[in-house]
């Protein structure tokens, strides 16, 4: 068996990368038009990795163009879903083959630990794999008719699908999406985060090589407001499959309502409660829990734990244990297989946590650690926590991505639950007791996408992933993310007596 990869053999691959830094447009790697480009910044070292394509909208009219003629020829769209399946198979296959480099691109291009980065590629090669098994047992529906009748309920590909996606699980957030669109006999255009466009790029490589069809799936890299907005307005694109914040979700249905109409599945933002009740048995492992809650990925997560309720019986104590443990979760260099955190995307993120940090002090939260950031060229951040936060400050509403926690307490279920479910978001919420009555009770009141009780984030493909409330309307990973790329058509025949 091959040995783990150390802190020096991932520098020494991170040394000998190359990239890919142009468009994938119609079966090409191309320029963009104007010859524009726009700079990837390594944020743990203020090292430029590369010049990457700035497409607009002459590159989107162009991949709309080829994803339409691409269903049209049906290669894909009207292909046994076997032979889509095949295909996928290999993809998955091909990730699973280049998962250290692309791991690697991921952590140079954005900065998260090399091995959250691993742990993201698993996930979306599962995710590709799942889907891929999954579309050659899906069936249509014969209705229950009378002999003079025969109703069909048909399931068929929606036609072009462009995902645009965020940076903090760059290909993991990239597979949620293509996996399903792809499976179900779809066209994808792929507009990946300007803060994160290397790896989408060296995935449509793979892709290629798997045996995708030409224009079955695109990459166009590029801002939000110029390539996003242009797909996004485009009249010839049937759905937009969107991760990202609720501000950008809210501008996407603007622009659907502005066109053609088009779907709209919006997984956004989050601002997610973690309630811990004083029965507990193992308070100390909570306390790292909710600690791994908030601090992993430096905060830049969804479904980040930034709201931890505790009940006030054990308040004092429960943020000793968790102070302890945060003191174990310090960022450092992202190569290092060592590193829980690592550095904040770029300098506009980060210059956006210190200001939440200089809030909360402002607005009278008690800065119980962190909150300086570390000296040098890299964005790192210490985590970071607030004790005796209140909803009506700033870091106890808004979703701050990064690594800080608001700690609020309560003396009564009620009252946690309150205070849980006053926020505009509802992704996710955690729920720690011993008490089997309590929880049900209690997660059956949280207004979330998701309840993790005595776990955070735990979850596989098997379960839907989304929101509520702002945090969006769409569902990402399971059978029912599968469903949400295909239309139904009902054939209605009469028959002869
Ligand atoms: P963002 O909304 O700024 O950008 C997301 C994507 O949208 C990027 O590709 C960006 O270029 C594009 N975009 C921006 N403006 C656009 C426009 N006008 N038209 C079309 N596209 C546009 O979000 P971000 O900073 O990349 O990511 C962080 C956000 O993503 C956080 O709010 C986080 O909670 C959310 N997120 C949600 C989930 C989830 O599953 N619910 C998962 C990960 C991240």
């Amino acid at each position: 068996m091959s040995h783990p990869f150390t802190h020096a053999d991932w520098q020494r691959l991170a040394g000998e990368l190359t990239f890919e830094t142009r468009a994938w447009l119609g079966g090409d790697f191309v320029e963009a038009a104007g010859g524009e480009r726009f700079a990837s910044v390594n944020p743990a070292t203020g090292e430029m990795l590369a010049e990457v394509a700035a497409c607009d909208a002459p590159e989107a009219e162009a991949a709309v163009r080829h994803a339409r003629a691409a269903v049209e020829r049906g290669d894909w769209a009207r292909a046994a879903p076997a032979e889509r399946k095949r295909i996928l198979l290999r993809l998955a296959e091909l990730m699973e083959a280049h998962k250290n480099e692309l791991a690697l691109i991921d952590t140079l291009d954005m900065g998260k630990p090399i091995t959250s980065s691993l742990g993201d590629l698993s996930g979306a090669i599962n995710c590709i794999r799942y889907n891929a098994e999954s579309i050659d047992k899906v069936y249509g529906e014969v209705a229950p008719t009378g002999e003079e009748s025969l109703g069909l309920v048909l399931r068929e590909p929606l036609g072009v699908v462009v995902a645009i996606v965020p940076w903090n699980f760059p290909l993991m957030m990239t597979a949620w999406k293509i996996g399903p669109a792809l499976a179900a006999g779809n066209s994808v255009i792929l507009k990946p985060s300007e803060k994160s466009p290397l790896s989408a790029l060296r995935l449509a490589r793979l892709a290629k090589e798997a045996g995708l069809p030409d224009s079955v799936f695109q990459v166009l890299p590029g801002f939000g407001h110029t390539v996003g907005k242009a797909l996004a307005l485009s009249m010839g694109v049937d759905c937009l499959a969107f991760t990202g914040s609720t501000a950008v979700g809210k501008q996407l249905m603007q622009y659907a309502g502005q066109s053609n109409l088009k779907r709209v599945y919006l997984e956004c933002g989050g601002k997610s409660p973690n309630l811990v009740f004083a029965d507990c048995r193992d308070l100390d492992a909570v306390a790292r829990h909710a600690a791994e809650a908030i601090f992993h990925n430096q905060g830049e997560v969804c479904i980040a734990g930034s709201r931890l309720l505790v009940d006030n019986a054990i308040r004092e104590a429960f943020v000793d244990k968790l102070l302890a443990a945060a003191e174990t979760m310090q960022p450092g260099d992202p190569l290092d297989p060592a590193s829980f955190m690592g550095a904040i995307v770029d300098r506009t993120q980060y210059e956006r946590v210190l200001d939440y940090i200089r809030r909360g002090v402002a607005e009278g939260a008690v800065l119980r650690r962190g909150g300086e950031p570390l000296e040098g060229a890299g964005l790192f951040i210490p985590p970071t926590v607030f004790d005796g936060v209140t909803p009506a400050m700033a870091i106890g509403r808004e979703e701050v991505f990064g690594p800080v926690l608001a700690v609020f307490g309560f003396d009564s279920e009620d009252q946690a639950v309150h205070l849980a479910n006053d926020s505009e978001y509802g992704l996710a919420a955690g729920l720690w007791s011993q008490d089997i009555d309590r929880i049900m009770r209690v997660a059956r009141r949280l207004q979330s996408g998701q309840v993790f009780v005595n776990n955070w984030a735990g979850g596989d493909m098997t379960v839907p992933f989304g929101g509520v409330k702002q945090s969006g309307n769409g569902r990402d990973k399971s059978h029912h993310s599968l469903a949400e790329y295909s239309e139904l058509k009902t054939v209605w025949m009469t028959l002869a007596p």
